[in-house]
């Protein structure tokens, strides 16, 4: 790894404790959302990569499985306090890489991997591995070689959350990050070995989807694939480990539902739903990205929205005073300004923002900024109130009555999160326990890392996080012994 000039130059894979150059001569650049520089670079790796990584996880993973829970938890801490040591390195490269605004750079981006790690130390050290059950013992173990596939987004924590439960669990993994946001794996590489966790435990190995992360998925000796991507990524994934019969774990995209009910404090309600889909600029799968609200209403929440969207400060991440930065990449920006248009096009009403560049200075024209945009009058069949965008975009559904908004908020094939409000909180339970989703807001809950994460219908199969996370790590034996 070469660090100069302000960029980060990944050359090498970490495979069993050590940086081994890759197959392939070819690299990726890696792109500053802020300026559209390059900032740095990593491997396009291939299978004879992944060949090597899988090799090197096995070997590790007797030593590793026969580790009490208690001693695997020791290192899952000292993981975590490298973590916290490289703090300020991570969140500036993830507010360059991603784009994150600095609160969020600073906040959950990096600090979430740090509780990831602690949390899963905690379950280690007091998990019943086993438990006796008549006269049966059930014994849960590591499933084996584990491959985690990474999206861009939330680059350390995609792969930490997966990284620290599966290891705490007894498994060795495999990590396929992002090609578009490579660069804190490598950090967190040097994180393991600093923190002296054994050689194979956690291998990284760089490159795109069908070169590294196919041949990781198809290995014979990956036991479960971790991915966190698209559906569209997710399908094929599910398809290529069907052929060996290897478990899945997916976290998908999303569609998420705010349903406010005609007794809620609105401007508390659009407040609330607003932050949330503007957190990382809108690049989240659970951002809840449609606000349904009665029609007789639509008027003042349009207000409420457009007021809080417009004067949100739209600029680099590097700057504490910016609340929306830049998108991911060219391709992110191209993607979200083209949904837009074709919201425009499909007859959606344009409340506030469009396809145009927001105001920039000379240094940032560069830059993936998009407008942050609210969209009102949207109908089910409406591309934007149907895919996912992924961007500071927002689209408002009216309803008329409160049957048509469960319906609306189940219109949709994604089912990740939700959120209701209303000035009742049993009625807002009554609600949130119609929409078919895996993580329901009510009147303005937040998430409790340690609550399962993942969603219904096409969002995704198996849950991440605390022991819900930890559980889809391992297999479950019965032992019978003699009456
Ligand atoms: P993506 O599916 O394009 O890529 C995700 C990862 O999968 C990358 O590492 C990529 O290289 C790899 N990949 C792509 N095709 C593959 C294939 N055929 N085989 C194996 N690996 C493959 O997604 P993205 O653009 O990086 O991320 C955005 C998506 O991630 C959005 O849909 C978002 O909703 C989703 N996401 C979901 C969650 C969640 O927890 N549910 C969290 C973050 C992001």
């Amino acid at each position: 790894m070469n660090a100069a000039d302000n960029r980060l130059d990944i050359t090498h894979n970490y495979i069993g404790g050590v940086w081994i150059a890759p197959s392939t001569a070819t690299t990726a650049d890696v792109f500053d959302s802020n300026t559209g520089e390059v900032m740095g670079s990593a491997p396009l790796s291939d299978g004879r990569d992944v060949e090597r990584a899988v090799a090197a996880a096995e070997n590790a993973l007797e030593g590793w499985r026969n580790v009490s829970g208690r001693d695997r938890a020791q290192y899952l801490r000292a993981i975590a306090r490298e973590l916290e040591a490289r703090h300020d390195q991570m969140a500036s490269l993830i507010a360059r890489e991603v784009g994150a605004n600095a609160a969020i750079s600073a906040g959950s981006q990096t600090l979430t991997p740090v509780m990831s790690f602690d949390i899963a130390a905690d379950i280690a050290e007091t998990y019943a591995f086993t438990e006796s059950l008549g006269d049966n013992l059930i014994v849960r173990e590591p499933i084996g070689v584990v491959g985690a596939i990474t999206a861009w987004n939330f680059p350390l924590h995609l792969v930490t959350v997966k990284a620290a439960f599966a290891i705490a669990a007894g498994n060795t993994v495999v990590v396929k990050p992002s090609e578009v946001a490579p660069l804190t794996a490598a950090v967190f590489a040097e994180v393991l070995h600093t923190a002296g966790l054994p050689a194979g435990v956690i291998n990284v190995v760089f490159g795109n989807g069908p070169d590294v992360g196919e041949p990781l998925v198809a290995h014979p000796t990956v036991r479960m694939i971790s991915f966190t991507g698209s559906t569209r990524a997710g399908r094929r994934i599910g398809e290529l480990a069907a052929q060996k019969v290897a478990k899945v774990a997916l976290e998908l995209g999303g569609k998420s539902p705010l349903v406010i009910l005609p007794d809620a404090p609105f401007e508390e309600a659009v407040r609330f739903g607003v932050e949330d889909l503007l957190l990382n600029n809108g690049q989240r799968c659970d951002g809840y990205t449609r606000m349904i609200v009665p029609r007789d209403r639509l008027g003042e929440v349009e207000k409420l929205a457009a007021d809080m969207m417009s004067t949100r400060r739209v600029g680099p991440s590097s700057s504490e005073q910016n609340e929306i930065g830049p998108l991911a990449s060219q391709a992110q920006k191209d993607r979200v300004r083209s949904y837009i248009e074709t919201g425009i096009h499909e007859g959606a009403k344009l409340v506030v923002g469009g396809p145009e560049d927001p105001e920039l200075t000379e240094e940032n024209r560069g830059g993936y900024f998009v407008r942050p945009t609210v969209f009102s009058e949207v109908t089910p069949e409406m591309t934007i109130a149907r895919e996912e965008i992924f961007g500071p975009v927002l689209s408002i559904q009216a309803y008329d009555d409160v049957e048509d908004a469960v319906r609306l908020a189940n219109d949709t094939e994604y089912g990740l999160a939700a959120a209701v409000y209303s000035g009742d909180r049993d009625w807002a339970l009554a609600v949130a326990s119609r929409i078919e989703a895996g993580m329901i807001s009510v009147n303005g809950g937040g998430m409790d890392i340690r609550a399962p994460f993942g969603g219904y219908k096409q969002s995704g199969l198996g849950r991440e996080f605390g022991h819900f996370g930890f559980e889809e790590f391992l297999e479950v034996k019965a032992v019978r012994l003699p009456a």
